[in-house]
């Protein structure tokens, strides 16, 4: 049997950091912190990822989006598998992740999740555009479900921000 040329494992890293997320198309599934684990199987590549927000209807599109890349740098045998537990936490997303949240204009997760959740207040959420912290929030649900519109009481600019979970 001939061993087909197949990515290593940073490889693998590599080719996921250009999938991105459909909801916020600068930042990759990497950066997002949904991917868990790679490990090769033999000629099976087997991917384990925790979804972002449960129900979340861009996790089947992300699943379709991470098999099609894959596929397309000759990975023919994929294996995704979904871990559910430990849950995802905005906690994960990558710090060049949250610049580039940031420079898209949608205000990243302020602090831990779990610290929040524990104190039950509200984070104080800084401008995307001008840094001011003199902001609003104007609904809880921004662009997606996932993301909380506020408005900035300086520049007066609405932006969305990337709810902490
Ligand atoms: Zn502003």
């Amino acid at each position: 049997m001939i061993r087909a040329q197949l990515p290593s494992l940073q490889g693998v890293w590599d080719i996921l950091d250009r999938v991105l997320d459909p909801e916020v198309p600068v930042v990759s599934v990497v950066e997002l912190g949904i991917i868990r684990d790679l490990e090769w199987q033999q000629q099976r590549l087997q991917v384990t990822l925790t979804p972002t927000y449960s129900g979340c209807p861009a996790t089947a599109f992300i699943e379709e989006e991470i098999l099609q890349a894959l596929h397309q740098a000759g990975i023919p045998d994929v294996q995704l598998r979904q871990q559910l537990a430990p849950a995802w936490t905005t906690d994960w997303i990558s710090e060049s992740g949250r610049n580039k949240l940031r420079d898209y204009g949608i205000a990243p997760p302020v602090g831990s999740a779990s610290k929040r959740s524990l104190l039950g207040e509200d984070p104080i959420v800084a401008c995307p555009q001008c840094g001011s912290e003199h902001t609003e929030r104007v609904s809880e649900f921004g662009s997606t479900a996932c993301k909380a519109l506020y408005r900035c009481t300086d520049c007066l600019e609405p932006f969305d921000y990337f709810k902490c979970i």
